[in-house]
This record gives structure tokens, C-alpha cells and sequence, in this order.
């Protein structure tokens, strides 16, 4: 739950970076225009320029809030890639049919348009395939519609070599679709590599749970209860938390398992399974250590709170309904309680608790007996 949610906000930290630098590109091309413009060499006055890259300003700033406030969350790719990417296109194409430069605006525009290539870049982190051809051949029919702007519009045509200017085209079209071919390979390779990471990352936790569950009730099996006990036991020792142990043995089970089958008592197993997991707390443990007993570690709990939870466990099974399964079959446990004393073994917490669930046995069954150091009072039935 929390490294989920860990996990959340550091692929949240990705896409921002990811927008941030696609911003930090839009900055180097707004910077240089800034630079034409105070040189005379960009064709809008200042409210024009002020108006042209404000209002870009906010499509990048309302992608980046998206992005920050996990708006962005609920479309398919939350990175934002395509939208940023045809941001900064944007942003390109405005510098490319603004700026100026008399008998140079051919090889300068060549020049900006070159920045494409880094947007392009951007895509190859995560983009489909079909969004890097879309992006490129919107980006080129921009170009070849700022070139006919540029051709057509006396003021400006001036400083037009056309067949000089239409080559140009023509390379930036190839190198763009050669790029795009490139960048859609290596995201391709990318997405794979995120494949196969998430199936190993679901495989080692698979197997994980093997190794620390016990087959049939899904609990934690002995040998992971015992090395949660071990750190809990250090936890306490170093002045954190105590912790209260509850051991839980279902009363006369044998008699279930021979009056009904042990098919029925498999079931009766699972179903005791189920009402420990839903009584514990998600920081506790349930486990079976074996057959028909089992143990709950409750931690940073004292024994008064641990009593009211094994209580209601010993409640909940009491009166749980087993008629779809047997007619007649009802299902009592007698628990063991006792809370961890600083500076003892685990073998004297363990002792103890099997002794206070003897004691329960001996003093009737369906009972909850408990004590710090030695033995003392019943509290149920
Ligand atoms: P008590 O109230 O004293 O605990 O009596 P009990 O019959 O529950 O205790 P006992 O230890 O004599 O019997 C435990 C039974 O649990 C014996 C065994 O057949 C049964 N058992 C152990 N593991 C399993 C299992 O995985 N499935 C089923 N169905 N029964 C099991
Ligand atoms: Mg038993
Ligand atoms: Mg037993």
C-alpha cells in the first residue's frame, strides 16, 4: 500500500521532469526570439510578441499543471508526451515564420526548425509508433505552410531563395522521418523492457508468497510468523513497540474432521482464515503455524486493546454461519493471550501464550485466557 503509493508519486516525479524538459527547450527557442526581436529581426511589435508567446506559455503551463496535480492521471499516457510534443512544435513553428533575418531567413529557419529533432527525442521515452509519424508530418506540412506564407507574402519574400529553401524542406522531411522511424524503435524497446520488468517484479512476488503463506489458507505460514516475531522482538527490545501475541487453536476439530470429512474441515479452515483477516489490522499478522492452530501478532498494541480483538475473533467464529456448508456444524476456538515483556526470548512469549490457550482448553474451550507473566482470569465466554 504505501511503497504503492511511493511508487505513485515518484512516476509522477518522471512525467513532471519529462514536461519540465520539454519547457526548458521552449525557454532556449522563446530566449532567442526575445534576442531577434530586440535586434529588429522578428516580424510582430512587442504586444504582438507579448500576446503570440504568452498565450503559449499558458498551453505549456496548463500541460505541466496537469501533469503536477496528477490531473493527467485518467488519460492513457500520463506524461503528457504527444501534447507536449506538439507543444513545442508549436513554439517552433512560431519562431520559424516570425523571424527575420533578411537574406539569411532561409538558413535561419532551417536552424530553428532543426530544434524538432529534440522533440522528437522527447517521444522516444514513451510515444506509439503512429504518434511519432503523426507529429512528424504535421511538423512538416507547418514547415512547407510557413514556406508558402513565406513565398507568397511580398514583405517577406524577398530574402526567399525558393529552390534553396524547398531542398531544405525536402532534407528536413527525410531526416524527420528517419528520426521518427529511429525514435518509435527505441520506445518500442523501452515499452518491452517496462513489459518484462513489471512480469519479473509480478513473478518475484509470486514467489514470495509461496515461500511465506501457507497453502490452503492464504495466511502467513510458521517460518515467516517466526521472523516477524524476531523483528518485533528487536523493535521492542530497542524501545519501540510492544506487541501482544494470540495463539488460537479450533476446539475439538478432530471430532469435525470425523463427523464430516476433511473436506469439510479444509473448509472450516478457510473460513477461520478469513475471520482472522478480517479482525487484524493491515500492520498485524494472522498465521497458521500448523494443522488447526493459529497465531496472530498484533503490534504496537497493549493487552487490554489485543484482548477486545481476540475477543471479537472468538465471537465472530462462535457465531459464524455454517449451514450452506454442514447442517449442524458450528465451530468454537479457545485463544491464548499474552503481550511481550522487553528483554525476554521469544521461546518464554511463545510459552506463555501456549500455556494461557491450555489453560482456556482446560478451563471448557471457547474461551479467551490471558496474562502478562503468569496466569490469570478468563474473559469469555
Ligand atoms: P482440542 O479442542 O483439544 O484442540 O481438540 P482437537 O480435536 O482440535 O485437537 P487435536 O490436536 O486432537 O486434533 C487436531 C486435528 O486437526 C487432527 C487433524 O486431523 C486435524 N488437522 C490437522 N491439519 C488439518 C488440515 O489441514 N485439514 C483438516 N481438515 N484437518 C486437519
Ligand atoms: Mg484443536
Ligand atoms: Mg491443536
Amino acid at each position: 500500500m504505501n511503497a504503492e503509493a511511493l511508487a505513485r508519486a515518484e512516476e509522477s516525479r518522471t512525467w513532471f521532469r519529462h514536461g519540465l524538459f520539454a519547457a526548458s527547450g521552449n525557454l532556449v527557442l522563446t530566449l532567442i526570439c526575445v534576442g531577434y526581436l530586440v535586434g529588429g529581426y522578428f516580424r510582430t511589435s512587442l504586444p504582438e510578441f507579448a500576446l503570440l508567446f504568452g498565450s503559449a506559455w499558458i498551453g505549456q503551463g496548463v500541460l505541466l499543471w496537469l501533469i503536477a496535480t496528477g490531473r493527467s492521471r485518467r488519460f492513457s499516457d500520463p506524461a503528457l508526451t504527444a501534447p507536449l510534443m506538439v507543444w513545442s512544435t508549436v513554439f517552433i513553428l512560431i519562431a520559424a515564420y516570425y523571424v527575420d533575418v533578411g537574406e539569411l531567413a532561409g538558413g535561419t529557419r532551417l536552424s530553428i526548425m532543426m530544434m524538432f529533432f529534440a522533440v522528437l527525442l522527447l517521444g522516444s521515452f514513451r510515444l506509439r509508433t503512429r504518434w511519432f509519424y503523426t507529429i512528424s508530418t504535421l511538423t512538416n506540412i507547418g514547415y512547407a505552410y510557413v514556406l508558402f506564407l513565406a513565398f507568397t507574402d511580398p514583405e517577406i519574400s524577398k530574402g526567399v531563395t525558393e529552390s534553396v529553401e524547398l531542398v531544405q524542406l525536402l532534407m528536413f522531411a527525410f531526416l524527420t522521418t528517419v528520426f521518427a522511424r529511429t525514435g518509435a524503435a527505441i520506445a518500442a524497446l523501452q515499452r518491452g523492457l517496462h513489459d518484462e520488468n513489471a512480469a519479473l517484479e509480478a513473478n518475484t512476488a509470486r514467489i514470495r508468497d509461496l515461500a511465506i503463506r501457507d497453502e490452503l489458507t492464504q495466511l502467513y505460514n510458521r517460518r515467516h510468523v517466526m521472523e516477524v516475531l524476531r523483528e518485533q522482538k528487536s523493535l521492542a527490545d530497542s524501545g519501540g513497540y510492544d506487541f501482544v501475541v494470540g495463539y488460537i487453536d479450533l476446539d475439538h476439530f478432530k471430532r469435525i474432521n470425523d463427523t464430516w470429512g476433511h473436506g469439510i474441515g479444509d473448509i472450516v479452515l478457510k473460513r477461520f482464515a478469513d475471520i482472522l483477516r478480517n479482525n487484524v489490522r493491515e500492520v498485524d499478522y494472522a498465521g497458521r503455524l500448523g494443522g488447526e492452530e493459529f497465531v496472530v501478532v498484533l503490534t504496537r498494541t497493549r493487552l487490554a486493546d489485543a484482548l477486545v480483538v481476540t475477543e471479537r475473533i472468538r465471537k465472530a467464529i462462535e457465531t459464524a454461519d455454517f449451514s450452506d456448508v454442514q447442517d449442524g456444524l458450528k465451530v468454537t476456538t479457545s485463544v491464548g493471550v499474552t503481550a511481550y515483556a522487553r528483554g525476554e526470548t521469544l521461546e518464554d512469549v511463545l510459552g506463555r501464550a501456549d500455556a494461557f490457550l491450555y489453560q482456556a482448553k482446560q478451563g471448557g474451550r471457547n474461551r479467551v485466557m490471558h496474562g502478562e507473566a503468569t496466569p490469570s482470569r478468563v474473559v469469555a465466554p
